[in-house]
């Protein structure tokens, strides 16, 4: 079974109708790999779906989230991303907020604060939404470019 037809299984499982549309912007999100912005998607997947458009992908994308295959990471400044929700691989997020670069980070390093978070405020974190931003190594540097690939518009 191809990536694309076990994703659209999961996606009727979940109760959603799988139209080609949410087919083929699941299976470019799946082979994208890591966090895409909804223009990337839009980008890749039209070439297989011509005449699809920019609102469509935003629609779509956030369907799949409701419906917990795709994952949506928002920072507030930066356009939002999107990955493959992958349940083996829980994790936060490190955004840089100069040039948007997104780096995962494992779960484990918010126990301490998790614990302490409910014990004085009786308050459960999401942990696999935590989205902290800053300055990445290279910008710090005053390297400055992304070097992710993220976001790289060719002509
Ligand atoms: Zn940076
Ligand atoms: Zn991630």
């Amino acid at each position: 079974m191809s990536c694309g037809e076990r994703l659209a299984r999961e996606l009727r499982a979940e109760g959603y109708r799988v139209t080609p549309q949410r087919a083929v912007i699941l299976e470019t999100v799946a082979h994208a790999s890591g966090h895409r912005s909804a223009q990337e998607v839009f980008e890749r997947a039209r070439q297989r779906l011509p005449g699809l458009n920019l609102a469509t992908v935003y629609r779509t994308l956030e369907t799949l989230d409701r419906a917990g295959l795709v994952d949506l990471l928002s920072t507030g400044s930066q356009p939002m991303r999107f990955s493959l929700h992958d349940p083996s691989r829980p994790h936060a997020h490190l955004v840089c907020r100069s040039c948007g670069g997104v780096c995962d980070i494992d779960l484990d390093l918010f126990t301490a604060l998790t614990h302490t978070v409910a014990s004085r405020h009786g308050f459960t974190l999401d942990r696999d939404h935590i989205v902290l931003t800053g300055l990445c190594e290279a910008c710090r540097k005053g390297r400055g470019a992304a070097t992710e690939g993220e976001g790289g518009v060719r002509g």
